[in-house]
């Protein structure tokens, strides 16, 4: 009775993100009620393991109890400070500390913002800031890579490189150029690991050469494309993308809004791919997805550029909810949760998740076994020697995504027939082990 009510109300009034919304209302909405560890429990009863942490984001688990405590106390004492004014909180300039003294390099600066999207959009403000007070205005073009998501602010939609955050809006805008993905899988070149380095490098150096360098501003990244479908580049990718950057003069931005905290293994996955970026991008993890926050990191010689440049004057990007302190309690909660155990948890259970998931790679719809630590993904195909893609005219992602949930299993079903997997880092043997049971189970009921 009370779930029919809320479908109707959500029918009526909830907009959602990133839906169909007539195909929306016509199915109306799974209302999840609880969670504890990794699993989740919607308004009917039913558990399931959450395979993707919400939306790659609940790294911590559900019910983690000294998380609700530190929001708590901090709501209790103060729950609200501008940090206009020169004003400030205590745990928004301890955060901030905490994350520089563990960040790659010089990343020393944080800037909050509420989630990725902003903080991505932050990156482009002040990146076109910095080149103004370097006195070369003119750079004023951005790159990324086709299949990554930058999410979906006006500007950082635009670098964002999915047709469904284009089609209908008019971006990306003209400042805005891609260069073609690593994909490993369906990579022209071949899935060599040196080859998919060359052209990335060939394509970034012919880009930058048709734009003309002294217009090329920046770069951008993910150190594994989530959203694109889980595409892990070849070891070294980075590092040569980065290094090509440094030659001409291009600033290299590292999206770690998935794979920050620990999602592939180390707080940050740059300090595994062992590069500084100029900016790193995080959101998601910084905070479990208990309370909105992202930060944007800066090094030094960004930094320092803008604060010379601008003077005395005000530099003007802001948002009231800027470094929030319920939100910067929460962060340091959750790094004091991911260096006591979680980490060290999400490395032996990203281990046993992709053994799981490599026991499957025989199964006749599987073409595909990816991913690192708890970032993962398998790609269905109808023949495994063409690659055929399940035919997308029978909505496979709708279906895959209705029976693993029918199965105890939340999963994200990518348009494409990618089945992607981002688990909590809490997670058990036992859940890792019915994430991979209740995938074979799925896929056995989609042959
Ligand atoms: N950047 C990357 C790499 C992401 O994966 C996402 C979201 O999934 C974003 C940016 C946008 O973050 P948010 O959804 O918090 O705005």
């Amino acid at each position: 009775m009370l779930n029919n009510s809320l479908i109707e109300l959500d029918r009526a009034h909830l907009v959602h993100p990133v839906a169909s919304y007539r195909g929306h209302e016509k199915r109306g909405v799974r209302v999840l009620k609880s969670g504890r560890g990794a699993s989740v429990t919607d308004s009917t009863g039913h558990t399931l393991v959450d395979g993707f942490a919400g939306l790659w984001c609940v790294n911590a688990g559900y019910g983690q109890d000294s998380i609700v405590e530190a929001a708590t106390r901090q709501m209790r004492e103060l729950p609200y400070a501008t940090g206009y004014f020169g004003l400030g909180s205590e745990p928004a300039i301890r955060l901030a500390a905490e994350l520089a003294d563990r960040a790659p390099g010089d990343l020393n600066h944080i800037y909050f913002t509420l989630g990725g999207s902003d903080a991505v959009d932050s990156t482009i403000r002040f990146i076109r800031y910095y080149y103004h007070a370097k006195g070369t205005p003119k750079k004023d073009q951005f790159i990324s890579v086709e299949q990554g998501y930058h999410g979906s602010s006006t500007a950082g939609s635009g670098l964002t490189a999915l047709p469904v955050f284009h089609t209908g809006f008019g971006v990306p805008y003209d400042w805005q150029h891609k260069i073609p993905s690593h994909y490993a899988y369906r990579n022209p070149v071949g899935s060599e690991p040196q080859a998919i380095i060359d052209a990335s490098v060939a394509a970034l150096r012919a880009k930058v050469n048709e734009l003309g360098a002294e217009r090329v501003a920046a770069f951008y990244v993910e150190p594994i494309q989530g959203s694109g479908g889980v595409l892990v580049p070849p070891k070294g990718w980075m590092k040569a993308m980065r290094d090509v950057c440094r030659e001409l003069d291009i600033l290299f931005v590292a999206d770690e809004v998935i794979t920050g905290f620990g999602r592939t293994g180390p707080l940050f996955a740059c300090l595994e791919d062992e590069i500084v970026p100029d900016f790193m991008t995080t959101a998601k993890g910084l905070t479990s997805g208990y309370v909105p926050m992202g930060a944007v990191f800066m090094s030094d010689r960004v930094y320092n550029t803008i604060a010379d440049g601008a003077g005395m004057a005000a530099i003007g990007h802001g948002y009231t909810y800027s470094a929030h302190p319920v939100s910067a309690a929460v962060g340091l909660e959750c790094l004091s949760l991911y260096e006591n155990g979680l980490l060290e948890n999400g490395v032996r259970a990203g281990k046993r998740l992709t053994a799981g998931l490599q026991s499957l790679a025989d199964h006749p719809l599987v073409g595909d076994v990816r991913g690192r630590g708890m970032l993962a993904a398998i790609e269905l195909v109808t023949d495994k020697q063409r690659k055929t893609p399940l035919p997308a005219a029978a909505d496979p992602s709708r279906r895959i995504f209705d029976r693993a949930w029918e199965n105890g299993l939340v999963i994200r079903a990518f348009a494409n027939g990618v089945i992607g997997y981002a688990p909590p880092l809490c997670c058990t043997d036992d859940d890792i082990d019915r994430i991979i049971d209740r995938t074979q189970m799925t896929l056995d009921q989609t042959l």
